[in-house]
Formats: C-alpha cells, structure tokens, sequence
C-alpha cells in the first residue's frame, strides 16, 4: 500500500527536488556562516575559519554528491539515504555552530524528510537516529553544552517529539487517505466491469451469445444510413430452421435449443469478421453482409445451408437438422422495410419450394434458387 504513496511522490519528483534542496542548502550554509562568523574570524584566524567552511562544504557537497550519482546512475531512490544526508547536514552544521541556541532545532528537516517514505516505522528510527546524533554531538562539543542550557535541551526533545507526532499523524492520514482511495477506485472498477455485462447482456441473446433483435436493429439502421451516404454493398440473410417445431415435440425442447446452438456455432464459424450476425427471432437468425457482392454474400450462405445438412447431430438419432435462407441485396432507396420484405419473401418462396435451400435477389441477380 505504501509504495503508491511512493509512486505519487516520484511522479511530483520530491526526489529530485529535495536533493535540489540540499544543494542549495550547502551554498546558502556556507553564506549564512561566512556572513555570522566571517567578520570575528578575521580578527582571529581568516584561514582557519576559511579552512574549516571549506571543510564543511566539501562533506555536504561529498555525501549530497553521493545521493546524487545514486540517483543519476543508478536510478537509486531511497528515502533513508535522504533521511540520513539530512541528519549529516544538520549535524555539520550544529557542529560549526555550537553557540547558537536554536541551531539543533535543525534536526527537524530530517524527521519531515521521513514522512516522504509513508512509514510510520521510518519517522520512528529517523526519530531515534536524530536523538542519538544529538546525544553524541551534545558530548563530542563542549560549546555545545555550555550554549544548551537543561532548559534548551528540554525543549529541543519537545520539538523533536512534537515533530515527529505530526509527522507520524500525516503519514496516518496519507495512508488513510490512499486507503479509501483504493477503495474508490476498486468500486468503480467493479462498476464498469458491470456495466460492461449489463451491456453485453442487453445486447446479447443468452442461448446462441449473437445479437439480440433490438441490437440487430440498431445496426441495420446505422448500415444502411452509412450505404445510403457511401453506396457501400449491404446484403440481408434471413435463416430460418426447417420443422423446428417437430424437432421440440419429438426430441424435447432441450434438444431443440442445443440444434439452436450448434447451428448459431455453423453460422458464426462461417461468416467474415465483416458481417453482423443476430438470432432474430425464436429459430430464426439473420446476417447482414457488408463488403461483399451479391454472390459472396450468396456462397457464404449456401456454405451454411450445407454445412448444416451434412451436420449429424446425435440427439437426434444421428440425423442433421436443415435450415432454408432468403437473401436480399440492398439497392439504393430500398430502405430497411424494403429490404425485409425481400429477404423474407425469398425465405417464404424456399419454404414453398421444398426447404433446405437458398433463394436470393438482387438488382443483378435476378431470382437464383440454389439447393
Ligand atoms: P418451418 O420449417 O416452416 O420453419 O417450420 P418450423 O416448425 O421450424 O416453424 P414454426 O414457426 O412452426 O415453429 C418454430 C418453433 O420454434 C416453435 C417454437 O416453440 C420453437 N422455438 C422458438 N424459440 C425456441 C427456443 O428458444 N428453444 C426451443 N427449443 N424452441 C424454440
Ligand atoms: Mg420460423
Ligand atoms: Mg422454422
């Protein structure tokens, strides 16, 4: 969960910009310390203040340089080499400034540094590594001790104490924050893949997973604005599956609606990614063609009608079901109706004629019956 908080953090780029930060902390340091003890040092020793500055920048510019090649080189992003420079960086300078009182309020920027990680147990050890930096420091400089009167020091641990509550408040929120975050946005992940089924379910007939007539509908309407517009060739198929009925009364309604499903599977297999299959109607399907001649349109219906007839199914006693089409090309101000009309004519004139057959029309193809 933290390491999101992380990702935030990296894409705001906080890495980089506090190890800005720390170099620009390094040149201002030496500023503020040439500007306080510049003028006394040069009544004492000018090369010996000059000497330990220098000293001074060139540890900070050495550790930061070090972050800083990790970073580059070594795509290296680790908030406890930022922690840590931090607490270099505050200890240097309570080191050269051992008389002013405030100066170990400085080990406040390492803690806030922390709560960059999002770790509650980070701010806990940034906290403990500050109090022992402190502790040593307090003992390594007697300036130090004679400055931090018990008082000063009191209030020190206060500061570090209160800092490091709120630092560990903000990281409580932060991941509460991300918590509920990722809650909202696992809901409305939940909420799409929903609406996506719903979708599906809406438009989908259940039993042969083709498209529904009110789906099939919609899409003819669009087809045939968009052939209108760009005269694009269009065919109608209308199929329908010879003595359905008798196949329900005899073998059982189960039966009937696995022969559905395997001939909803002949006409899917059978069809180019191009064109539109729906079932329409109980034991009818339809498919709209598009990109095709007349006589594509044509093969592609007949390769159904026998491949069905040659289809032996085993709930039947090992006999194939067959299927009777009608075919209508669409021309040019037929409209939907029109178009219906003629696919469902030509079906009526296959049944007529002895079914398991095709009947098609077009402006070019007159009345060919293939069987
Ligand atoms: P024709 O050769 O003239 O098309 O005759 P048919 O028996 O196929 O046509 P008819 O319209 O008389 O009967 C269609 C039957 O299809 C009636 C209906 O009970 C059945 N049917 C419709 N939907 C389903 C379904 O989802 N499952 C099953 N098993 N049967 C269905
Ligand atoms: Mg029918
Ligand atoms: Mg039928």
């Amino acid at each position: 969960m933290n390491h999101l908080l992380l990702e935030l953090a990296d894409t705001r780029q906080t890495y980089r910009k506090l190890l800005n930060l720390y170099w620009m902390t390094i040149l201002l340091t030496i500023f503020l310390e040439y500007a306080i003890h510049g003028k006394e040092a040069s009544a004492l020793s000018s090369s010996n203040f000059i000497g330990s500055l220098t000293l001074h920048g060139f540890t900070l510019a050495l550790v930061t340089g070090a972050v800083e090649i990790l970073y580059r080189y070594r795509k290296m992003q680790n908030d406890w080499l930022l922690t840590l420079t931090g607490i270099i960086y505050a200890s240097t300078i309570i080191w050269m400034n051992p008389q002013i009182g405030i100066v170990p309020a400085i080990f406040i920027f390492p803690i806030l540094t922390s709560v960059l990680s999002f770790n509650k147990n980070r701010i806990l050890a940034a906290f403990a590594l500050i109090l022992v930096t402190f502790a040593a420091l307090y003992s390594a400089s007697p300036e130090l001790r004679v400055t931090m009167q018990p008082i000063h020091t009191i209030g020190i641990l206060f500061l570090y104490t209160g800092v490091t509550v709120i630092a560990l408040a903000i990281t409580s929120s932060g991941i509460e924050l991300l918590d509920n975050l990722k809650h909202a946005t696992e809901a409305k992940q939940e909420l799409l893949v929903k609406n996506i089924l719903m979708d599906k379910l809406a438009k989908m007939d259940a039993l042969t997973d083709m498209y529904n007539h009110k789906t099939f509908h919609e899409y003819l309407d669009k087809l045939i604005e968009q052939h209108e517009r760009n005269l694009l060739p269009l065919q109608l198929a209308l199929l329908d599956i010879d003595n359905f009925k008798k196949i329900n009364d005899t073998y059982g309604h189960w039966v009937g609606d696995i022969i559905l499903m395997r001939v909803a599977g002949i006409i899917k297999e059978t069809v180019t990614p191009h064109d539109f299959v729906a079932r329409y109607g109980g034991e009818e399907f339809a498919v709209v063609f598009t990109e095709k001649s007349m006589d594509e349109a044509h093969r592609l219906v007949e390769q159904i009608r026998q491949r069905l007839s040659v289809t032996i199914h085993p709930e039947l006693d090992s006999q194939a079901a067959t299927i009777s089409i009608g075919l209508q090309g669409y021309e040019e101000g037929l409209r939907k109706e029109g178009l219906f009309k003629g696919a469902d004519a030509s079906l009526y004139e296959a049944k007529r004629c002895g079914k398991n057959r095709t009947v098609a029309k077009a402006a070019t193809i007159s009345n060919h019956v293939g069987a």
